[in-house]
């Protein structure tokens, strides 16, 4: 959304072995700047899980995301509103077909309540959890939410109380994304499900890097004018360790949806319409390739609870 420096006294980083199968071999494929620190994007030996190492330290995420979503003005919120809209209904009507008799469901990392308001309004019973408390404010004050405030693993909601749990854009941004995936799973019924969406651009970044380079530089920073990296990622998934993950934390993966382009562009109309194009493009091809090729930048996975 925009660009956000937290103080300084507040960043330190951290070396961690790879979040999905603990291995401490990795490999370096470049390193960035991200909150005046240079930090390096690494690729596990072992499960070949792409992640950012050294990263920033739990605390230091927390203060960035704050600072991120401190929006101040109901006008700033609306325009958000407005921007997130095209995903709100896209997810919306997957979760209508995939429980289309009305349900308990928990949205991990709610924000600004946008998805919620309208779950609700369609009849579902809802639930969100959020790290910024003015988000969190706005959601349970304006909109009449129930959003409760903190971390997932804080909260201690009761086990398997709900029949779908959706976590957007969220997944990847945390240090330790198997834990928060078996937490879902304690508080899905069995037969629920969850809808997951994280970006998928590495092959992009990466084949960008290869192409374009960074020849004339050394290896400090060579990532950071990567135009398909976001740096606020700590991890970066592609289907395969979406779906590696999502086995190991106990899930049956049966459905990835191929999802839509989330260039961050201002959206005229006739850019507008060429995300439309390519979103058609990206959901035939994979619907084409048997439900197997997922080119599209941002991707939707379905897991159930067994
Ligand atoms: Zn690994």
């Amino acid at each position: 959304m925009r660009n956000v420096l937290i103080a300084d006294a507040d960043i330190s980083t951290v070396e961690a072995p790879c979040p999905l199968c603990g291995a401490d071999q990795k490999t370096l494929l470049g390193t960035f700047h991200f909150q005046n620190k240079l930090l390096g994007l690494k690729e596990c030996e072992k499960c070949r899980l792409v992640f950012v190492c050294p990263r920033l330290t739990e605390q230091a995420m927390d203060s960035y995301f704050q600072a991120y979503t401190d929006v101040s003005s109901a006008k700033t919120i609306d325009m958000w509103r407005a921007k997130k809209k095209p995903n709100v209904s896209r997810d919306l009507t997957l979760l209508k077909r995939l429980l289309p008799g009305g349900g308990k469901i928990l949205d991990v990392g709610s924000g600004y309540g946008f998805f919620l308001e309208e779950a609700q309004a369609m009849g579902y019973e809802t639930v969100g959890v959020e790290i910024s408390a003015r988000a969190c404010e706005y959601s349970n004050k304006k909109l009449g939410l129930d959003v409760k405030l903190g971390r997932l693993k804080e909260l201690n909601l009761a086990p398997q109380i709900f029949d779908a749990v959706v976590i957007f854009d969220v997944l990847d941004h945390l240090a330790d994304p198997l834990d928060e995936l078996l937490q879902i799973k304690r508080l899905l019924k069995k037969g629920g499900f969850l809808m997951v969406r994280v970006l998928n651009r590495i092959h992009y970044a990466l084949l960008w890097q290869r192409i374009v380079g960074c020849s004339k530089e050394d290896n400090h920073g060579s990532l950071s004018r990567n135009p398909f990296l976001r740096k606020d990622h700590l991890i970066q998934f592609n289907q395969r360790t979406l779906k590696l993950i999502l086995t190991k934390a106990g899930y049956d993966s049966r459905m990835a949806l191929g999802a839509h382009l989330a260039f961050r562009i201002e959206q005229r109309n006739i850019i507008r319409l060429m995300r439309r194009f390519a979103g058609w493009g990206f959901s035939m091809l994979w619907f084409l390739s048997n439900r197997r090729l997922i080119l599209a930048p941002s991707m939707t996975f379905v897991a159930y609870k067994m």
